[in-house]
C-alpha cells in the first residue's frame, strides 16, 4: 500500500516530535518509529537541558564552554543560534507539561544542576529522570493532535529520491542504486517496511525528516537504547547526502558496571554534586589526569583516564563514590539512580557504584545547515543523527536534548517559510517495492554472529584509544563483512533485525574511515599515534560522501 503525507518523519524522540507537533499546523505529518513509540534515547535522558539562566550566568559563556568542549571544529554561528534560543524552547517545553525541578531555597526558579565541562551551574532538569518526562508530554501532546498520526513498529529502509536520470532505488534498480546514486537531486519520502506484515510500503511526502537518533549499538558497551543502530547516518549516506566527523564518538565515563544492568548510565550530574571516581583501591585518581578540574574534567578526558586505569590494573571497573553527601541529598537529586542501583543491591548512599565508560553520543552525523537541511531537497536531520556543527570534535554535556529542540524549531520555521518549495509533484510514478527472488532468512545466526563481530571489533580497535594500526585492521576485517551483508540485502526478504544489521556496519565502515583520516588526536577522537592536536586540521571537519569513500 502506499501512503501519502505532507510530512514524514522518522523518529519519535525529542527531535521528531517536537517538530511534528509544530508541522501539525501546517499540514498531515505522519511519524513513523520503528520500535514503540517511547523507545528512544531521549526516553533514558537523566541529567538535562543546559540553558543559561543563572544570575551569574550568560549565554556567551554557554557559548564559550560549548566551544572549548568541541576542541576547534564548532560552527561557531550554529552555536550561538542554538545556546541563545535555550530559555525560548525551555519555555515552550513548560508550556507543554514539563514540570522542571524547581530551585528548593527560592521555588520562583528552576533548579540548575551542575555537569563537567560547564562553568556555571545551568542544566535545567526534572529530578533525574528528564528525557522521560519529557518524551512523555511530547507523547501525550500528538496523541491530541488530530492532524499527527504515528505509526509503531514501522521501520525506515531507503529514500525515495529523484534523479536526473529518473528513480534510483526501486526495488528493479537496486544495483543502479548500489553502484551510488546518480545526481540525486530530491527527496520524496521513503521505503518503509511495517514490521507486523512483512510489507514494504513506498511513503510519498513533500518533506522528509530523518530524527533517527544516535548509533551507540555500533559498540560493544554503550548507554544508548536498542533502536541506536545510526539507521538516518546510513540511509542519508546510501542516498549521497554528506556526513561529517562520525570518527568523534563520545564515550561516557560512567555506565552502571553490574550484570544485569543493561546500558545503565550514571548520570555526569553526581560528579558535578561531588561524587568522586576511585580506583580499585579506593584511591581517587582524577588529579594525575587533569589536576585542574579533576572529577569535573571534560567526558573524553575522564573517559580516557578511566580505559587507562583498567587496562593498567586488569580490573573490570572503577568506582564512583557520592557517599560523602547526605542520604537526603541523594535520594532527592537522583530518585532514579538511588532506585536502580539498590534494585540491583548498591547502596548509593553508603558505597562506591561500580562504573565503566561506553559508547553515548555520536557527534558527527548527517550535514545540514542552519534549518537542518541536508544536502537533498525535501530532505531534513535533526537530533543527534545530524551534524549541525554545534559539538565539532566533542558533545558539551546537556546540549543534545537542546540541539534537537532548537533544530526543530528551526526546520519548522524553514518549511512554514518555503513551503510551496516542497510541494511539487514527482515528475514519474513511484514504483513499488519489489522483492525480486528474495526469500526468507531461515538462520538467524547469519545476523546475530555478524552483529556481535562488528561491536566488538569496533570496541577493542575503534574505541577510546586508537592506533593506525588497529584502525587499519578494522578496515580490513569491516570489508568482507560488509558485502556478506550486501549479499544478504539481495538474498533474503528483509526483516526489522537485517536493516539495523545493514546500518549498523554502514556506520561503522564510515566511523572507521573517519578515524583513519584524522591523523590527530582531537576531541573525542585520540589515536597513539598521533596524539597531539595539528593545527593544520583547525575547523576542518571529516566529510564523507558516497563517490569518496575511498580513502
Ligand atoms: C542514557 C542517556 C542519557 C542521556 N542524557 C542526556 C542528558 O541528560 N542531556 C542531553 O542533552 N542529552 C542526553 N543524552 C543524549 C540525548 O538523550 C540524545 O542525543 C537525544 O535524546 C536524541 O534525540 P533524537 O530525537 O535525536 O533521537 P532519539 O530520542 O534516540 O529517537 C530516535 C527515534 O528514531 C527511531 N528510529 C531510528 N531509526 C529508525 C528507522 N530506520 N525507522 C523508523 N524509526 C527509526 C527510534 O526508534 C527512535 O524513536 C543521553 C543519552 C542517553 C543514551
Amino acid at each position: 500500500m502506499d501512503f501519502e503525507t505532507d510530512f514524514l518523519i522518522i523518529g519519535s524522540g525529542i527531535a521528531g516530535l517536537s517538530l511534528g507537533l509544530k508541522l501539525a499546523e501546517i499540514g498531515r505529518v505522519t511519524v513513523i518509529t520503528k520500535k514503540s513509540e517511547a523507545d528512544t534515547a531521549t526516553n533514558l535522558a537523566q541529567g538535562g537541558i543546559a540553558c543559561a539562566l543563572g544570575e551569574d550566568d550568560d549565554p556567551n559563556l554557554h557559548e564559550f564552554d560549548t566551544l572549548k568542549a568541541g576542541d576547534g571544529l564548532c560552527h561557531e554561528d550554529i552555536v550561538r543560534q542554538i545556546v541563545r534560543q535555550a530559555p525560548d524552547r525551555i519555555r515552550e517545553l513548560k508550556k507543554w507539561g514539563v514540570n522542571f525541578t524547581r530551585d528548593p531555597s527560592n521555588p520562583e526558579r528552576l533548579d540548575l544542576g551542575q555537569e563537567g565541562g560547564h562553568s556555571r551551574r545551568r542544566i535545567v532538569h526534572v529530578e533525574d529522570f528528564t528525557g522521560r518526562a519529557i518524551q512523555k508530554a511530547l507523547m501525550a501532546r500528538a496523541a491530541g493532535k488530530k492532524n499527527i498520526e504515528v505509526l509503531e513498529d514501522y521501520i525506515a529502509v531507503d529514500l525515495l529520491t529523484e534523479c536526473k536520470i529518473g528513480y534510483d532505488n526501486d526495488a528493479t534498480e537496486r544495483q543502479k542504486h548500489s553502484n551510488g546514486p546518480k545526481s540525486v537531486e530530491r527527496c520524496l519520502g521513503a521505503y518503509v517496511l511495517e514490521v507486523a506484515t512483512g510489507t514494504v510500503h513506498t511513503f510519498l511526502s513533500h518533506v522528509t525528516v530523518l530524527a533517527t537518533g544516535g548509533a551507540g549499538k555500533v559498540y560493544l558497551y554503550t548507554s544508548n537504547p536498542d533502536v541506536a543502530t545510526g539507521d538516518g547516518i546510513a540511509i542519508a549516506y546510501r542516498a549521497g547526502a554528506r556526513i561529517a566527523n562520525p570518527e568523534f564518538v563520545q564515550f561516557h565515563p560512567t555506565c552502571l558496571y553490574h550484570p544485569r544492568a543493561k546500558n545503565f548510565l550514571i548520570s555526569e550530574a553526581l560528579r558535578g554534586e561531588g561524587a568522586i571516581l576511585l580506583d580499585p583501591n579506593g584511591e581517587p585518581f582524577m588529579k594525575r589526569y587533569d589536576p585542574e578540574r579533576k572529577d569535573l574534567a571534560g567526558r573524553d578526558i575522564v573517559a580516557r583516564a578511566i580505559d587507562m586505569e583498567l587496562k593498567k590494573s586488569g580490573k573490570e571497573c572503577v568506582y564512583l563514590d557520592i557517599s560523602h553527601r547526605s542520604p537526603e541529598f541523594v535520594k532527592e537529586r537522583f530518585p532514579n539512580i538511588y532506585d536502580v542501583c539498590l534494585s540491583l543491591g548498591i547502596d548509593i548512599t553508603k558505597e562506591p557504584i561500580p562504573v565503566v565508560p561506553a559508547a553515548h553520543y555520536m557527534c558527527g552525523g548527517i550535514v545540514t545547515d542552519a534549518n537542518g537541511q541536508s544536502d537533498l531537497k525535501g530532505l531534513f536531520a535533526i537530533g543527534e543523527t545530524a551534524c549541525t556543527g554545534l559539538h565539532g570534535a566533542n558533545r558539551l554535556a546537556s546540549n543534545s536534548l537542546l540541539e534537537g529542540l532548537v533544530m526543530a524549531h528551526q526546520a519548522y520555521l524553514f518549511i512554514k517559510e518555503n513551503l510551496s518549495n516542497f510541494t511539487q509533484k514527482p515528475a514519474h510514478a513511484i514504483p513499488a517495492w519489489d522483492t525480486g527472488g528474495a526469500v526468507d532468512m531461515d538462520e538467524a545466526v547469519l545476523i546475530s554472529h555478524n552483529w556481535d563481530v562488528i561491536r566488538r571489533l569496533m570496541w577493542n580497535y575503534v574505541g577510546i584509544v586508537r592506533s593506525t594500526k588497529r584502525l587499519g585492521l578494522a578496515r580490513l576485517r569491516m570489508a568482507p563483512i560488509l558485502s556478506e551483508i550486501n549479499q544478504h540485502y539481495w538474498d533474503y526478504i528483509l526483516t526489522r533485525d537485517f536493516i539495523e544489521l545493514r546500518n549498523l556496519a554502514q556506520v561503522a565502515e564510515l566511523i572507521i574511515l573517519a578515524a583513519y583520516r584524522r591523523k590527530e588526536s582531537r576531541g573525542g577522537h585520540f589515536t597513539i599515534d598521533f596524539p597531539e592536536k595539528d593545527d593544520w586540521n583547525w575547523r576542518r571537519d571529516t566529510i564523507l560522501k558516497r563517490s569518496n569513500n575511498g580513502g
